[in-house]
């Protein structure tokens, strides 16, 4: 049966003001799994209003911060129980396998709101040294409003990175879920709510980014906006926000180089490798996409990596067997078929894959794709696909491999793979990333900060460093001395 979404604001469900509405597709069936309020720029100011109000309220504004924590622990228990069914429902409306939704993306989720309602009353500001006729210090205080644009790869897991440390922290929120996949996150505002959250602390508006999101991020009434998506809309959500001067985080796309030396594990280092491109269709931020390796042994690597990818199997995500579901739709399938002719066109070698699945029926699956003899300066090796497609690159020794790797426009995360100690100590300062993995890939864990450098954005998402995304320092001066305060000699 097709289920109808609405929009959350003020703590009620909504339908839109134009009273419009989009269809939300399983990208393994094309089947229609949701009807859902499509907002506009009137939404988003409704939205706004009631995210002040609850800010300003009693019942948000003075809970006490253990108050807050108890009560996301209390969400976080009640996901627990929902586990299986917000698994499911993201898995088919994303196309991540529903071992990938419920094994790592949704507990991955709960864990982090389970984390941060932890820090909800560890929010701690300084004494600072001063004078003894004076006394100086500093409070971390809520922002107010935060405006939350999320995409469309893992829509649950990337609203919880911004809503569990923005509400800890005392602030309010207004969610833009991902055109082409909300209704994760729709089901995720729902808990929150049945769990007890204040009317107005948690807003959903969904609908286009170039409306929804455009007016969110330059809205007057947003005091910062958390963005996760492309560069090329980071750009954009920079400019809007600068209209009213409001700080912005940026999580942006990626092209990681991994880099494998002739000494490392290389078992390991081709597991680690198919999962670093393969994990959740290639549709990851920070996958593998430029994998490195050693001129030595290159050709060896190239054909057991490809021997091994030919084996993943492609299928509807829901079923538990598949390892690799669809692409989240036609339109993107089309934007991978034609990195792959460039691919072919500048030269690279297409190993394996290349092609839709077509006897998977109406999905919009593609096979794991490997290109070899491929060159850094290849469109492949600089675009991003944001597909199950990777690109082997020769290099020659350590200093080639830092150089090749650091030539990107991105900065996400990077890969060692090596047996030698000193040389991974070597390189780690040297590799212009936000994440470093040795001999692993594609690892996550709330404690640990996630974001990029250069063209891969600014702002660390998880581990304590996110809550200073979300509190801003007050300094405070008081004056002690006896005396009255004459500066002027009256
Ligand atoms: P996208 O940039 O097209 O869209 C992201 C969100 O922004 C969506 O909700 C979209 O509706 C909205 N949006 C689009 N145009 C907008 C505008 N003009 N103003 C405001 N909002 C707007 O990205 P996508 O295709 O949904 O997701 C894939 C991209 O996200 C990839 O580049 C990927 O690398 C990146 N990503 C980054 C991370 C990270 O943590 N660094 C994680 C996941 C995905």
């Amino acid at each position: 049966m097709v289920k109808q979404y609405k929009q959350l604001i003020g703590g009620k469900w909504v339908d839109s003001v134009s009273g419009e509405t989009f269809e939300s597709k399983n990208p393994s069936t094309g089947e229609v799994l949701g009807t859902v309020a499509y907002g506009d720029e009137r939404d988003v100011d409704l939205a706004v209003a009631a995210a002040r109000q609850a800010f300003e309220s009693e019942e948000w504004g003075d809970m006490a911060p253990s108050d807050r924590g108890r009560l996301l622990q209390r969400v976080a228990l009640k996901l627990w129980d929902n586990l299986d069914y917000l698994a499911d429902i993201e898995s088919k409306d994303v196309g991540l396998t529903i071992n990938e939704t419920k094994n790592i993306a949704i507990p991955g989720s709960i864990d982090v709101l389970e984390f941060y309602a932890g820090l909800a009353n560890k929010v701690q500001g300084a004494t600072l040294s001063s004078p003894s006729n004076r006394f100086n210090y500093t409070l971390r205080e809520p922002l107010g409003v935060i405006g939350a644009i999320v995409p469309w790869n893992f829509p649950i897991m990337l609203t919880m990175w911004k809503l569990a440390p923005a509400l800890a922290a005392g602030n309010t929120i207004v969610i833009k879920p991902p055109r082409e996949t909300p209704l994760g996150v729709l089901e995720l505002a729902r808990l929150f709510q049945e769990a007890g959250i204040p009317d107005g602390v948690i807003n959903v508006v969904n609908g286009s980014g170039s409306t929804v999101g455009n007016a969110l991020a330059s809205h007057e009434g947003v005091d910062k906006v958390a963005f996760t998506g492309s560069t090329s809309t980071g750009r954009l959500i920079m400019q809007a926000a600068s209209e009213h001067i409001r700080p912005v985080s940026l999580e942006l796309g990626g092209k990681s180089p991994n880099i494998v030396f002739e000494d490392a594990d290389l078992d390991s280092a081709i597991n680690g490798s198919l999962f670093g491109i393969y994990f959740a269709q290639g549709q990851v931020c920070a996958s593998g996409t430029r994998l490195f390796v050693q001129e030595s042994i290159y050709d060896e690597f190239v054909e057991r990596f490809a021997e091994r990818a030919k084996q993943i199997k492609v299928g509807d995500s829901s079923d538990p067997e598949t390892q690799m579901g669809p692409q989240v739709s036609e339109q993107h399938l089309q934007s991978i078929e034609r990195y792959v002719e460039i691919g072919q066109k500048e030269g690279a070698t297409l190993v394996t894959g290349g092609t839709r699945k077509k006897d998977l029926g109406e999905g919009n699956f593609f096979e794991p794709t490997v290109f070899s003899n491929v060159t850094n300066d290849m469109t492949i090796a600089r675009e991003e696909i944001f597909g199950p497609v990777i690109s082997i690159i020769p290099f020659k020794d350590e200093e080639d491999a830092i150089r090749q790797a650091n030539d990107t426009l991105y900065g996400l995360a990077s890969g060692i793979w090596t047996n030698d100690l000193k040389r991974a100590h070597r390189m780690i300062p040297k590799l212009d990333a936000g994440t470093v993995y040795v001999n692993t890939f594609s690892m996550l864990d709330s404690v640990a900060p996630f974001g990029g450098n250069k063209g891969s954005g600014f702002g660390r998402e998880l581990g304590m460093e996110a809550m200073n995304m979300y509190t801003q320092t007050k300094s405070v001066w008081m004056d002690l001395s006896e005396e009255h305060m004459n500066w002027y000699g009256f």
